[in-house]
């Protein structure tokens, strides 16, 4: 089987001194590409670094996470964390003079739940809106977080001229997931499928053609008291098959093709 993790976090602190390793398991397991996604200044830099040393395997997505923008403390720790507000334009460029460098943009979105101010999350709007731009203007696939902000998040994208749209874990009710449906986007589904029946809902509800694969490992293990990796896309084919009726070989065969078709 060929399998893809589309959204991981390689430069996690938790991985630092057996990445060789879990890259030998991912291919041992049929990973055959791995997306690095930056969230801010120090980590884009890190993500670039891992693509240029694991290529072809690894490839990488720089994005500006909604809460590292405002230099605001995240949930989520372990990475390289960005403590004061991102210089916006600075980073856009950055992003823009390594096109060629990377497979998306991302990840990037509205995180609602971290930041309940108004002011704040009128910020995070237009930090968004910023990124959408550059996601159109170099017609780079755009890879998506929102949290308690699905409704608000897709309205953006719908309203832009982005060229492939991907959803990553996608937390949304049913009549939102139905509208990015409709609207042609992508949904990339986490091991998490394992115990979270909304992503079996997901990949239900949306084309087997509209699906990817992903772990957001370290995060999100589908595995008690392990942390997540790319090897466990496993999950992902084996759920899809499940709920879709398909052979785990239909599933990862369709999802590769996705996959090639989104990245290149
Ligand atoms: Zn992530």
């Amino acid at each position: 089987m060929i399998l893809a993790d589309a959204h991981c976090h390689l430069n996690h602190e938790l991985y630092k001194n057996e990445l060789d390793a879990l890259l030998e398991r991912s291919k041992e397991a049929g990973v055959k590409a791995i997306i690095c996604s930056g969230v801010n200044v120090p980590t884009n830099r890190e993500a670039l670094a891992l693509a240029r040393k694991y290529a072809p395997l690894v490839r990488c997505s720089l994005g500006i996470y909604p809460v590292d923008a405002l230099g605001l403390p995240a949930d989520e720790t372990g990475l390289a964390r960005q403590v004061h507000p991102i210089d916006m334009d600075a980073e856009l460029e950055f992003i823009k003079q390594n096109k060629e460098n990377i497979a998306g943009i991302g990840e990037a979105g509205l995180d609602f739940h971290w930041v309940k101010d108004k002011q704040l999350r009128e910020k995070e709007k237009e930090n968004f809106a910023k990124i959408i731009k550059l996601a159109e203007d170099i017609k780079k696939p755009l890879i998506v977080h929102t949290r308690d902000a699905e409704t608000e998040c897709v309205e953006m994208l719908e309203s832009s001229s982005v060229k492939t749209v991907i959803l990553h874990c996608f937390t949304g009710r049913k009549h939102i997931i139905k509208k990015a449906i409709d609207k042609g986007y992508f949904f990339s589904i986490p091991a998490i499928i394992q115990k979270l029946q909304h992503f079996k809902m997901v990949a239900e509800m949306a084309s087997i053609n509209q699906l990817l694969s992903e772990t957001d490992g370290p995060w999100l293990s589908p595995i008690p008291g392990k942390p997540n990796e790319p090897a466990n896309v496993l999950y992902v084919i084996r759920n899809i098959a499940q709920v879709k009726n398909f052979t785990e070989e239909e599933v990862a065969n369709n999802l590769w093709l996705n996959f090639q078709r989104v990245f290149g």
